[in-house]
């Protein structure tokens, strides 16, 4: 089991932005029927732009990584998914405080405060076809797992695969909010692009802790 301190953060924003360069291209491509083409690369400039900036100026704490990831994407991606998860990040970043290495507890908490953020700037419920859809149910799991005695690797493995479960149940869904919204009914029958995204990062941070 790694610690959750600096070094372990700024590893999974490593790796989060290699994910995200790699796969830019697919998050773009489904954000084009029901958005406008740019979810990948929004994603893309904006975590690139964080793994550069906390090079030039490495925190010292996780909760430092976080809050840097989240100022970044807040500056440097326009659009919905920029404050979104721009707020998502800082959030959870202040919630770990000054510690330097932090339980799966913390990190736990840190991340539903982020995604209770999230909720409350971006107004969306369950079911609406946003990121929340993939990021609920991970946060639901990775509470189940630490609750049940499970280690950090294993509690986020399972938020992993609740968040994959999460963003196949968006396609079915009708979006009510965001661009694809404006579509109504049309967004029925695709996947959102920012469950994918948020997906893509959940898996990154089980891997970091295997
Ligand atoms: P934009 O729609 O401004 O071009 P992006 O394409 O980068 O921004 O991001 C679109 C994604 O943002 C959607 O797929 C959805 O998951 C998410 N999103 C949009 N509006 C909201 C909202 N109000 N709450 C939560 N997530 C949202
Ligand atoms: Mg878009
Ligand atoms: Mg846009």
């Amino acid at each position: 089991e790694p610690a959750i301190d600096t070094a372990f953060m700024r590893r999974w924003l490593d790796t989060a932005a290699t994910a995200i360069d790699r796969e830019s291209k697919q998050l773009s491509d489904l954000d084009s029927p029901i958005g406008d083409g740019d979810h990948g690369t929004n994603m893309r400039r904006g975590f690139l732009a964080a793994r550069t900036a906390i090079e030039q100026e490495p925190p010292d704490t996780p909760g430092g990584v976080l809050v840097a990831l989240g100022r970044q994407l807040i500056s440097k991606v326009g659009g919905a998914s920029g404050p979104l998860y721009g707020t998502l990040f800082r959030r959870a970043g202040k919630e770990l405080g000054d510690d330097r290495a932090v339980s799966a507890a913390q990190l736990r908490d840190g991340l539903r405060a982020g995604v209770d953020a999230v909720a409350k700037l971006g107004g969306a419920v369950p079911g609406d076809k946003t990121m929340l859809d993939a990021l609920l149910p991970a946060l639901d799991a990775l509470t189940g797992a630490l609750d049940a005695g499970g280690s950090a690797a294993d509690a986020l493995a399972a938020a992993a695969g609740a968040a994959d479960e999460g963003v196949r149940a968006t396609v079915p869904l009708r979006a009510r909010k965001g661009r694809a919204s404006y579509l109504g009914e049309r967004s029925v029958g695709h996947q959102d692009p920012g469950a994918t995204s948020s997906a893509l990062l959940i898996n990154t941070l089980a891997d970091t802790a295997k």
